[in-house]
């Protein structure tokens, strides 16, 4: 469906706007009568789910809440009744694929640790829903493929939540980059990274190599690495890098601590990252171009973040809508299913950071050397041709 979802496709569907972008219908703010919201099934209860994508479904316009999954019925109970779920809405990780047998659900939201992506996406593909999974896609590559073989084989749609892609603050980054009223990009600078705790549940399976799949590279480090791509609209085709671990840290018995990497791309742009499981929060990237240069700092928070653009003529802080990143990506997910929204963040997206923050680390491993990064990756979608930025409120 990705490839056919072609610029003259979205024109027909109402959907292809000039070059400012354009909106999905769930988008756009018009709200749909309950009955019409398309149901969702969320897999794990964890600070994720219970911090942000719950709360997000009071603020969809075309998803809703319809199942819970989890290995705490104690838990799923509470937060059925809370949600005003039925019990039959709730699932635990024996009896998931009875999922199969819901009409309610037609899209599981898979928000799990890292390990457990693939299973149970490939587990909700099979049992005919739609997935929305959690970045980092998976802990390999092997599994990204295996869970892009699945969706195909069951053509149902597979969505990485990449919700910057569909945040205003960076979707005006990107199009202000289009634009190329700052000249060429020559320079993009990611820091994504964060202090972690060994006696927090939810960072003790991050710390583990063999559940988080890298580290603060898979947890935090993404952020940068996708970001790089989607800021510059290309692919690197070299990256190289080294890393600083102190392994008499408890926390890094077998994941890496900070990294600093180096893509090169093909249009002669670097793009330099850093990620940290010790260094103070941060999520911040800068961009330097010919004319110009862009800050957002931070870029990539839950709320808050600021971007600021020097050197052209525009905003130099342009006032930028606050969303819930949550509910609209869900929107965003909703109306794919429904065939009105193109997919932006497919798991072929998800793949490509997997192999990309391979080679970072098969470069650290090897001291730094160079790694060759040109498979022919291309994305189908640049959100900023057809994601659209609200109205400030
Ligand atoms: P978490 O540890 O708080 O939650 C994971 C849940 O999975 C818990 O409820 C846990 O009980 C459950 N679980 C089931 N089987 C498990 C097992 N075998 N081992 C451990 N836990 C098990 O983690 P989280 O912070 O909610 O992260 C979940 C996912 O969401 C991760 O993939 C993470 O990368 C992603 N995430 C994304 C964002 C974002 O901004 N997009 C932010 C935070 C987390």
């Amino acid at each position: 469906m990705t490839d056919s979802f072609s610029r003259r496709g979205l024109i027909q569907l109402g959907l292809g706007g000039a070059a400012a972008g354009v909106l999905a219908p769930g988008q756009a703010g018009a709200q749909r009568p309950d009955s019409e919201k398309l149901g969702f099934a969320v897999v794990g209860l964890g600070k994720l789910a219970l911090g942000q994508i719950v709360p997000g479904f009071l603020n969809c316009s075309s998803a809703k809440l319809a199942a819970l999954v989890s290995g705490h019925p104690d838990k799923a109970r509470a937060l059925a009744a809370a949600q005003g779920l039925p019990v039959d809405a709730i699932y635990d990780y024996g009896n998931f694929d009875r999922i199969a047998h819901n009409p309610r659900i037609q899209i599981v939201y898979i928000a799990l640790p890292n390990f457990l992506h693939a299973e149970y996406t490939i587990r909700a593909l099979k049992a005919g829903k739609h997935v929305l999974c959690e970045k980092p896609m998976a802990t390999s590559i092997a599994d990204c493929e295996a869970m892009i073989a699945a969706a195909k084989a069951a053509d149902r749609r597979l969505m990485i939540a990449y919700r910057c892609q569909y945040e205003p603050l960076n979707l005006e980054a990107m199009r202000r980059l289009r634009s190329g009223a700052l000249g060429r990009p020559r320079l993009v600078v990611t820091d994504m990274g964060r202090q972690s705790d060994l006696a927090e549940p939810s960072d003790a399976w991050r710390l583990d190599m063999a559940k988080s799949g890298g580290g603060a590279l898979a947890d935090m480090g993404i952020y940068g690495v996708n970001a790089s791509r989607y800021l510059l609209n290309e692919e690197p085709v070299e990256v190289r890098a080294w890393a600083q671990t102190n392994r008499s840290d408890p926390r890094f018995r077998t994941t890496e601590d900070l990294i600093s990497w180096q893509f090169r791309f093909p249009s002669g742009a670097i793009g330099e990252g850093s990620t940290s499981f010790s260094y103070a929060g941060t999520m911040a990237y800068r961009v330097l171009c010919e004319h110009g240069r862009l800050v957002a700092d931070p870029g990539a928070f839950y709320g808050g973040n600021r971007l600021t653009v020097e050197g052209t003529a525009g905003e130099r802080q342009p006032k930028l809508p606050e969303i819930d990143q949550f509910a609209r990506e869900m929107d965003w997910m909703a109306d794919v299913v429904r065939g009105k929204a193109p997919l932006v963040s497919p798991g072929e997206e998800g793949l490509q950071d997997m192999r990309l923050m391979r080679a970072i680390l098969d470069s650290v491993a090897r001291g730094g050397a160079t790694i060759r990064t040109d498979w022919g990756y291309r994305r189908a979608f640049d959100p900023a041709a057809v994601v659209g930025v609200p109205a400030p409120a």
